[in-house]
């Protein structure tokens, strides 16, 4: 079976969590603090805080901007679902944004007509743009837009680790950049996330959050909030240190698997990805003509012993967003981010995908569709 996605998993990574299950400092420790630095260097930004999950991640950054009831958050309808759900989580109200059909990515004119026609009584104060699979959204529009309505901006950069938008990274625009390193992302630590920040006092909120409220002090220590535990292990925070040294060159096999791919499906009558610059190739998903059950192109694409997968959810579509916000899920019917969740499919993308798989996964798909 070809897998849809494959961590990278060396003796480089084997030997990073050996040696800190030995050490037996298995929670929060050195390794994390390092990965923090590490990553903040990396990424270019002054503070990286890391969590349990991409989900933790985003969690905790609305919590710390203070978004609750009463509130209203722009979101796109076309994501992994916990982008949305942590809208809800925190009892605030998603406001749902259709995509563009190239880069599967929400953009500023999309979002300012959705602010400009917001008529409800929760008050819209932040944008939640997402870097879907990778692809880089437009901050320099979406931060003008921002800064235009007087919103906060929180990037849900859970695909976009090395993604660049105009050389900078993904994730260092907004107050807040979020990250996963779940198995299906470039850069993994089995389970994890981070958050990529510049306001050192957010960074420590997020800090006394992610660690059950707490906060030491000469006394020892005390409980000044009501905590989650959000934090990463100290042998994830090893695997994660491990891989980063190493992932630039990773994005650059990516970049060329994705090219190998736009050239054998050429004749091939699926809609591509834009190849935007800056893009990380999280995921290569391309659109199926409307003659397609895509659901069936999937199954035989497993008999060929071919992993393919949804790309992502039309959140829209969804029995819970359906049945909380009926009108709204009505006005989006038929939108572009629905079209790209039935037709969609994501193809197989992974750092050791060889060109020989790809030419095969290119005539299996080329014979099922045509
Ligand atoms: C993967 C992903 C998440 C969730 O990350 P987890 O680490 O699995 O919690 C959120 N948003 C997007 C866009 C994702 O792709």
């Amino acid at each position: 079976m070809i897998r849809l996605s494959m961590p990278v998993l060396g003796d480089d990574e084997f030997a990073a969590v050996e040696r800190v299950l030995r050490s037996g400092q298995l929670v929060h420790g050195g390794e994390c603090d390092l990965f923090e630095q590490e990553l903040a260097e990396y990424l270019g930004c002054r503070e990286c805080v890391v969590v349990s999950s991409g989900t933790a991640a985003l969690h905790l950054a609305l919590l710390a901007i203070g978004i609750g009831p009463g509130d209203a958050v722009v979101v796109p309808d076309f994501t992994f679902p916990a982008t949305v759900n942590v809208v809800e989580l925190v009892g605030a109200r998603p406001i749902l944004v259709d995509v563009d059909p190239g880069t599967y990515n929400v953009t500023p004119a999309g979002i300012a007509e959705a602010i400009d026609a917001w008529s409800g009584p929760e008050k819209v104060r932040a944008i939640m743009p997402v870097h879907e699979f990778g692809c880089p959204a437009d901050m320099t529009g979406i931060t003008a837009v921002a800064r235009q309505y007087g919103l906060s901006v929180i990037e849900d950069a859970a695909c976009g680790l090395g993604t660049r938008h105009n050389g900078k990274m993904a994730g260092t625009f907004g107050a807040m950049g979020c990250f996963s390193f779940h198995p299906r992302k470039a850069l993994t630590t089995g389970e994890g996330g981070a958050i990529a920040i510049d306001d050192l006092e957010l960074a420590t909120k997020i800090r006394t959050f992610r660690n059950h409220g707490i906060e030491r002090n000469a006394a020892g220590m005390d409980f000044i909030a009501a905590g989650f535990n959000y934090r990463l292990t100290n042998f994830q925070a090893a695997l994660g240190r491990a891989q980063l040294p190493k992932f630039a060159g990773w994005l650059q096999q990516r970049w060329q698997l994705q090219a190998m791919y736009r050239q054998g499906l050429a004749d091939v009558p699926v809609a591509l990805p834009d190849e935007v610059a800056g893009h990380a190739w999280q995921t290569f998903m391309v659109v199926l003509p409307a003659y397609c059950d895509r659901n069936t192109v999937i199954a035989r694409l497993r008999a060929a012993f071919i992993e393919t997968n949804v790309g992502a959810q039309c959140i829209h579509c969804l029995k819970y967003y359906r049945s909380k916000y009926p009108e709204m899920c009505q006005s989006q019917a038929g939108n572009v981010a629905e079209r790209l969740y039935t037709q969609g499919l994501a193809l197989p993308l992974y750092k050791d995908l060889e060109a020989a798989q790809i030419d095969f996964i290119v005539s299996q798909l080329r014979r099922i569709i045509t």
